[in-house]
């Protein structure tokens, strides 16, 4: 049998060929360029024809995802031209796809499976997985699912029901040791499950149009309650909200926020905009995108920097006034001498392209001092200050100095 890595990308068969027999180890799926072929099972012992393919038509394609013995046998009926299609190509769009999808499909190759197999009076062998190397059972993978799907539709109703709402993680000037504003970071009490992290659920929300929505809740909620602290504090603090790639992308999210930054009276350069580098991948979007938000007087954060692909082009390109150090090299700190080298490298970079630099996950003294000591800027981790309630952030003024 070919191996995956040595295929061919078209492969030719002569009339009365097999190109794959029932049972056999699922390989390659082909496209019928050229020719026609026979698809087909024996039942009872009766040779069965069950379709015969013209040209475009695609085949063999279950294997490839499910990763399960042929189901059937393929026969060139005439001379035939085929195109290739390598388990790369499926696997790789797999592990990206929405899970939900990935649900969708494993249900609709089982429920396959399991009827031809009836038809063909055999037992159906179980999809084990949609990834050779994925592990968990089939059943805890399509009970997973569901519950994202649950979840999907839980949130959808979260924010008529009033079940959201903020945590805001104080931001320091770590020279002067001042507070210079607050991270908006959101938070969902759901009646059934409790308190559920942004982890769980933002990147759902992401996938379907939800974000937008709650997006904007979290906006208007954070600029109302900012108007509260800058009262409390008796100045003018900044407030960074985490922005994501749909709502960059929506032709009416720069607009929207002007009106409800006026709405609020608040001036654009106190509202930072917090974007990860996946955000920045489509240049046509987002290009104009940061043009306009710079032009209206926000500024942009990139956050998450050192974890992602962290292209210099888009330091380059893209006019961002602060990086955002990961916490997973805030972490290694005081103990590696590589995130040192890295947060310093961060740093110098930055600075050299004049941007400001803010390091997040700061739970140590020991950090905290060789952040100073390399020269960043900003701070926000547990040691100085964790998300609040609005609450207990506005109690903060008593004893923070601005
Ligand atoms: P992020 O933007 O990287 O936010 C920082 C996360 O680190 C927050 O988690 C914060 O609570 C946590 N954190 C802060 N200081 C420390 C520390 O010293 N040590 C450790 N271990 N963690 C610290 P959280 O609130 O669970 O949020 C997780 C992620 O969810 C955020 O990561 C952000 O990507 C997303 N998120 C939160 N709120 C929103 C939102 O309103 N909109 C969008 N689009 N995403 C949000
Ligand atoms: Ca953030
Ligand atoms: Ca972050």
């Amino acid at each position: 049998m070919t191996s995956p890595k040595s295929f061919l990308l078209t492969r030719h068969f002569q009339a009365g060929e097999i190109i794959f027999s029932e049972g056999d180890d699922g390989n390659f799926a082909y496209i019928v360029e050229e020719g026609q072929v026979e698809i087909w099972t024996v039942v009872n012992g009766d040779r069965r024809v069950l379709n015969v393919l013209e040209p475009g038509r695609l085949f063999g394609e279950l294997s490839l995802v499910d990763w399960q013995p042929r189901s059937a046998s393929a026969t060139a009926l005439t001379d035939c031209m085929l195109s290739v299609v390598t388990p790369e190509q499926v696997s790789q769009r797999l592990e990206v796809a929405d899970p939900i999808l990935q649900l969708l499909l494993l249900v609709v190759m089982e429920n396959f499976r399991s009827e031809t197999s009836i038809f063909r009076g055999t037992r159906a062998s179980r999809p084990t997985s949609l990834h050779p190397t994925q592990t968990r059972p089939l059943i805890q993978q399509i009970a997973d699912a569901v519950d994202l799907i649950r979840l999907e539709g839980e949130l959808r109703d979260a924010i008529t029901a009033d079940q959201f709402c903020l945590a805001y993680q104080p931001i320091f000037h770590l020279h002067h040791r001042q507070l210079e504003g607050f991270e908006a970071l959101i938070r969902w009490h759901s009646p059934k499950r409790g308190w559920v992290s942004p982890d769980k659920f933002i990147n759902l929300a992401e996938t379907s149009d939800l974000i937008v929505p709650i997006g904007e809740w979290v906006i208007k909620q954070g600029l109302a309650d900012l108007k509260r602290l800058n009262e409390q504090f008796q100045t003018d603090l900044l407030m960074s909200f985490n922005i994501v790639s749909r709502q960059t992308e929506s032709p009416t999210f720069l607009s929207w926020l002007l009106e409800t930054v006026r709405h609020f009276d608040i001036d654009p350069q106190y509202v930072k905009l917090e974007i990860i580098e996946r955000t920045l991948f489509n240049p046509d979007n987002s290009l104009p995108w940061i043009q306009q938000c710079r032009a209206e007087g926000f500024s942009l954060v990139l956050d998450d920097f050192g974890t992602g692909y962290s292209s210099l082009q888009y330091l380059n390109e893209y006019q961002i006034d602060r990086v955002k150090i990961d916490r997973s090299f805030v972490k290694g700190l005081a103990d590696n001498l590589n995130s040192r080298s890295i947060c310093l490298a961060i740093l110098n970079l930055a600075h050299a392209l004049g941007m400001s630099v803010v390091a997040e996950g700061i739970e140590t003294p020991a950090q905290l001092a060789i952040l100073r000591e390399l020269g960043c800027e900003y701070g926000q981790g547990y040691l100085l200050g964790r998300p609040l309630p609005l609450e207990q952030a506005l109690a903060l003024s008593d004893r923070l100095a601005v």
